[in-house]
């Protein structure tokens, strides 16, 4: 990806997309001992506006926590250099990459020692997933452990683990993956968590093997808005072809219907109408036209 936008900001300042670089000999770059966000914005009536730009942040501090990074910033400076790297590019909509990691100073793996580095980009970025519903193959890869890693966390080193799922399945035509965790219970896929509807309610892995995601989150709270009841709770594979409705959720991934699992459909094929409704009310959230939510949408 080449100069997709003009400026990045790093350690405090913006430097432009050409200049912004690290050293070969950078921790990160050998063990995966960094963390990140996918945060997107949208153009509301009054600008472009982050979504959620607070939880975003403090998922980043967690994710740090759990490998020990300090990042020399609070979450308010880091919040407001994410509002500043948007406004500077002068991008409408889009994905924005905080990214923190053990930059140079220190080989081996204790990383402590390392110089700590946060950067912070943003670029224009359209649909993550097709815009229709999707084609899903559980992959032969397990989701990561959470006695082996904090699965919790968004750790750099982490993503190994999604991009052979990726690997494995993309290249035979599907358009995603689904994990299993180590009981063979649904876990989420690369980048997006898991929901079924059945019988009018939601249905979603427990939190334990996954990354609690914000766009989970929104979803569960615009279904309880709904009168929509939704059910944390181990859901077995077979489970899938029995439900009348599944979708993914994540930033990138926004809200995408899944239309067939491992090559059989659920129901039709075709988007259900739980998923729909939720998929707009989502769209109408990020954009600043839901007034409940006025907090989650920070205008640049
Ligand atoms: N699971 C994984 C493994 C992810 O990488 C993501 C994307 N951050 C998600 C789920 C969805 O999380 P969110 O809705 O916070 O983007």
């Amino acid at each position: 990806m080449e100069n997709a936008t003009k400026w990045i900001w790093m350690d405090g300042e913006f430097i432009p997309w050409e200049n912004a670089k690290i050293h070969v000999i950078s921790h990160a770059l050998h063990y995966g001992s960094g963390v990140f966000e996918g945060t997107r914005f949208y153009e509301t009536a009054n600008g472009s506006a982050i979504f959620r730009l607070k939880d975003h942040t403090k998922r980043l501090f967690y994710s740090a926590s759990a490998i020990n990074l300090p990042i020399h910033f609070s979450e308010e400076e880091v919040s407001k250099a994410t509002l500043e790297t948007v406004k500077r590019n002068e991008v409408k909509s889009g994905y924005i990459r905080p990214l923190a990691f053990f930059g140079e100073g220190k080989m081996g793996l204790r990383p402590e020692g390392a110089t700590p580095r946060l950067i912070i980009a943003c670029w224009p970025w359209g649909k993550y997933l097709a815009d229709r519903p999707i084609r899903v193959k559980i992959s032969k890869y397990i989701r990561i452990h959470p006695k082996s890693l904090i699965s919790d966390a968004k750790v750099t080193g982490h993503y190994v683990n999604s991009i052979l799922a990726v690997q494995e399945v993309l290249p035979q035509g599907y358009d995603e993956a689904m994990l299993l965790d180590f009981e063979g219970n649904i876990a989420e896929g690369p980048g997006e968590n898991f929901f079924l509807v059945k019988d009018g309610e939601l249905h979603t892995p427990l939190l334990g093997t996954i990354l609690p995601g914000i766009t989970r989150s929104t979803i569960i709270q615009l279904a309880e808005d709904m009168g929509i009841k939704t059910r944390e709770r181990v859901i077995r594979p077979e489970e899938i072809w029995e439900a009348d409705e599944a979708f993914y959720t994540g930033t990138a991934a926004e809200v995408t219907s899944i239309g067939e699992v491992d090559d059989k459909k659920i129901q039709d094929g075709n988007e259900g109408p739980i998923t729909k409704k939720l998929r707009e009310a989502y769209f109408e959230l990020v954009s600043g036209r839901n007034e409940k939510y006025k907090d989650w949408v920070t205008e640049v």
